[in-house]
């Protein structure tokens, strides 16, 4: 058997998504004449009280216009350590919005209005201008650590206060919603932007939305165009993501307890150092042994699996993993 826990990327389309794929009425959309993907943007908007929505080809690319949208030239953007704009994202920040960045140690990716604050700055010429804050919600590498919408109102008030804007990389943001109980549709009022993926635990092949303001989206528009992500029949691509909105956000709680499962089942291995608090679909944990040699002997059972650091494993449940593989991989931890 081969189990593929390396990223909830890898799905591939179901049939029912294939069909919907298949049977999608499509235009040019640089021309705004696309039905599907304007019904996917406008979907996506309704579902998380925004606005307007903006398709684009990947998150980094959804993440990377919100930045650019929100910031002028010489400003500062402030997020976690850890956040995909900052790490995984090829330094994006600084070369598309020529922003710099300041970095805070939240509780597994998770930061707060208290340390926000401190880190504004004045208006002083020395200092860059503090002017966009940003989440991530589940943490990526926080092991998928959950925001509450209840820790977000402080940090959306701060950012009024202080008139930040304040974008949230919703990668995850359904895994996010799925733990916490919270309601999409109360998202809109405390961000500028969201991000959401459907290409990650949603199973759609391609595609991110940017949720924003209408005003924010013309402009939105025009950078996707200039960062070439101008798509013509992305209508094809908008329908699995449509499909994916309607069939893959409920079931995203087998994923949960399949990771909850297997983080139980690692506790009990002599050659686990220490496993993360599970809260959604990853599930983080520390070797002994250099995690290289773990990932070989895993690959030997035709599991597969990535590091995350020298010692540290990651195991991702996603569509494509069967109640039966998370039973063959719990058997397969014993060497
Ligand atoms: C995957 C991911 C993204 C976007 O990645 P793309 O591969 O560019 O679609 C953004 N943020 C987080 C936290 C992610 O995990």
């Amino acid at each position: 058997m081969t189990v593929d826990l390396r990223s909830d990327t890898v799905t591939k389309p179901t049939p029912g998504m294939l069909e919907a794929m298949w049977s999608a009425k499509v235009g040019d959309d640089v021309f705004g004449e696309d039905e599907t993907v304007s019904a996917l943007e406008e979907k996506l908007a309704a579902l998380f009280g925004m606005e307007a929505g903006l398709f684009c080809p990947s998150g980094t690319m959804t993440n990377q216009i919100a930045i650019k949208c929100f910031t002028q030239p010489l400003d500062e953007l402030i997020t976690d350590q850890t956040s995909h704009v900052y790490r995984y994202e090829g330094g994006g920040i600084a070369f598309n919005s020529a922003v710099s960045t300041r970095l805070l140690n939240g509780n597994r990716g998770i930061i707060t209005a208290e340390m926000i604050a401190p880190e504004i700055n004045s208006n002083d010429v020395h200092y860059p201008h503090t002017s966009l804050v940003v989440l991530e919600n589940t943490v990526n590498k926080g092991g998928g650590s959950c925001y509450t919408l209840d820790q977000i109102k402080p940090i959306a008030e701060l950012c009024q206060q202080k008139g930040l804007k304040l974008h949230l990389d919703g990668a995850r943001i359904f895994n996010a919603l799925t733990h916490t109980g919270d309601r999409a549709v109360d998202y809109g009022q405390y961000f500028d932007g969201i991000s959401v993926c459907l290409s990650k635990g949603l199973g759609a092949p391609v595609g991110s939305v940017l949720l924003a303001s209408k005003e924010t989206i013309k402009y939105a528009r025009r950078v996707r165009k200039v960062f070439g992500g101008g798509m013509r029949q992305a209508g094809f691509l908008a329908a699995a993501g449509i499909y994916a909105l309607d069939h893959h956000v409920e079931r995203l709680k087998i994923d949960h307890a399949h990771a909850a499962l297997l983080a139980e089942a690692l506790k009990g291995k002599s050659w686990v150092a220490n496993v993360l608090p599970v809260e959604t679909n990853l599930v983080l944990f520390d070797t002994f042994e250099p995690a290289k040699n773990i990932l070989e002997k895993l690959l030997g059972k035709g599991i597969k699996a990535n590091s995350t650091g020298p010692n540290r494993i990651r195991f991702v449940t996603h569509l494509d993993v069967h109640p039966d593989m998370v039973e063959y991989v719990i058997r397969s931890l014993t060497f």
